[in-house]
């Protein structure tokens, strides 16, 4: 039976880290010396601390990590063994001691942590931690990190906190917070050990699994929705037909447009669903109509509720969407990365195969330095979107300077 660190991909040396915390927690708990007499955490010497973050590339398996930990402090063996009540629960997300916060919108709220801080002081129902794990700990608000900042500034004795962020500059992590946090840094995992879990683990034919791997350029989730969904493989071929589309400025606007366009229609595809139930339930919950005395005040009250529900969902899609054109963004980029690697005659292997002829073309057409050109077009339209630029102006202006050259 696999452990639940079996899902952390390339991560050797992570998971060792985290195996000796994982069984020094277990010594705390077990120990003569109890948490109130001051052996851990916090203790350095004890080899776990009540405050992580793990930081790495995107899809290299932060929150796989953070969920991961989360299953060995509290599996039964204090090893993370993947079969206990303990380990299993954590990882089903159902742990009554282990809550996750994943942020829907563009950022977590001070309310959201606030509560959140208080329940995690309680004690841990199951007898072991309380363990919170915050999913894109980068997307706090300022307020809501203060909020943090004071629970992981004093922790109770069996809390742990595990944030998941992409680094740990201060634009990612406060300073304050990270200070007092120990980091696990993540490597964005090889080709090789991506094709090598979704062939063991999803069934994925082996030569599947290594062009996914390769296309998904180490992030792990993205191979295997490659290797798995026919429309996520449409979606990046039409994104890799954009460099042959670009043959004048009439062209580019169009690409522009098709590529905003299928962003869009990819998100709302994927949160029409959970906007809808969640719709449905909250009308159920207000109930309808109603005439008796204090009607008018709770009519109120469901606008309040309903407009509250709206914002949420507002947010939640504009981040779908920036998500999806980031990830159109990232298969644009392997392509010209691809280009300016056989310009410059580089031994390395292509990230998408399927396109490396048309890529050597353009290495031919453009050379090295037009290649790096329009790399660097693409890098900039991804930075100047995370910056809060208009995606549609952004993205213009990258096709305009991919067409250029
Ligand atoms: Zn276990």
């Amino acid at each position: 039976m696999p452990d639940v660190f079996a899902d952390l991909v390339g991560q050797d040396e992570a998971v060792d880290t985290l195996r000796r915390a994982a069984a020094a927690a277990n010594a705390v708990l077990r120990g003569p010396t109890s948490v109130e007499e001051g052996a851990a955490p916090g203790d350095p010497g004890a080899g776990m601390t009540h405050a992580w973050i793990f930081t790495g590339p995107p899809g290299s398996g932060r929150s796989v990590a953070a969920r991961a930990f989360a299953a060995a402090l509290q599996c039964a063996y204090g090893t993370g063994c993947g079969t206990c009540p303990g380990c299993h629960t954590t990882m089903a997300g159902t742990h009554a001691d282990v809550r996750l916060v994943v942020p829907e919108g563009l950022s977590i709220g001070v309310g959201e942590m606030r509560a959140l801080v208080l329940r995690a002081a309680s004690t841990p129902s199951g007898g072991r931690w309380q363990v919170v794990v915050i999913e894109d700990a980068d997307r706090l608000t300022e307020a809501a990190g203060n909020a943090l900042l004071k629970a992981v500034e004093e922790p109770p004795p069996r809390t742990v906190f595990l944030l998941c962020a992409p680094s740990i500059h201060p634009d990612d992590i406060s300073v304050t917070i990270r200070s007092r946090c120990r980091v696990v840094p993540l490597r964005q995992p090889p080709p090789d050990a991506v094709a090598e879990v979704l062939a063991r683990r999803d069934g994925v034919a082996p030569d599947v699994a290594r062009w996914a791997a390769a296309a998904a350029q180490g992030h792990v989730g993205r191979a295997r929705r490659l290797a798995r969904d026919p429309e996520a493989r449409k979606r990046r071929d039409a994104v890799l037909a954009v460099p042959r589309r670009l043959t004048g400025v009439g062209a580019a606007f169009d690409a522009a447009s098709a590529l905003i366009e299928a962003a869009e229609a990819e998100a709302e595809a994927s949160v029409a669903e959970t906007d809808a139930a969640e719709r449905a339930a909250l009308e159920t919950a207000l109930g309808a109509g109603g005439t008796g005395r204090g009607a008018a005040g709770a009519m109120r009250g469901a606008a309040g509720q309903i407009k509250d529900l709206e914002r949420r969902q507002k947010s939640r899609a504009t981040r779908a969407q920036r998500d999806a054109l980031d990830r159109a963004l990232v298969d644009l980029a392997g392509f010209y990365r691809d280009a300016l690697t056989m310009a410059l005659r580089a031994p390395v292997a292509p990230v998408h195969t399927d396109t490396a002829a048309i890529a050597e073309a353009g290495a031919q057409k453009w050379h090295a330095e037009g290649a790096l050109r329009r790399l660097e077009a693409v890098l900039e339209c991804r930075a100047a979107i995370e910056a809060n630029v208009k995606p549609r102006i952004a993205v213009e202006a990258m096709m305009l300077a991919l067409w250029k050259g």
